[in-house]
């Protein structure tokens, strides 16, 4: 078992080095992109790192905040915020709080 996943993860590393050195310009933009928005997620002020309606990313530009409990959730629109103030129970977990 143990050589099934050593032999899986070089076979993924291999891809990946493949992958990289035929990246074009705008791919690499698009990743750095995608590294900016991680970025903004992990120093949101919310606690949420997902809208637990759309499932968009939480940023701080988010329109719509809710305080569950301890937890400053944001939102990206009041139609999100109001679907979770029905059932926050049921939707705190799709939120994927941070801590
Ligand atoms: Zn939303």
């Amino acid at each position: 078992m143990k050589n099934t996943i050593g032999l899986y993860s070089v076979t993924v590393m291999i891809l990946l080095a493949a992958c990289n050195n035929k990246k074009a310009s705008n791919e690499v933009a698009a990743a750095q992109q995608k590294d900016e928005v991680a970025k903004k997620i992990i120093a949101s002020k919310y606690d949420n790192t997902i809208d637990p309606r759309c499932g968009m990313e939480v940023t701080d530009d988010m329109t719509d905040t809710l305080q569950y409990e301890k937890y400053v959730l944001g939102f990206c629109s009041p139609d999100c915020k109001d679907y979770f103030k029905k059932n926050p129970k049921d939707h705190i977990a799709e939120a994927k709080l941070k801590k």
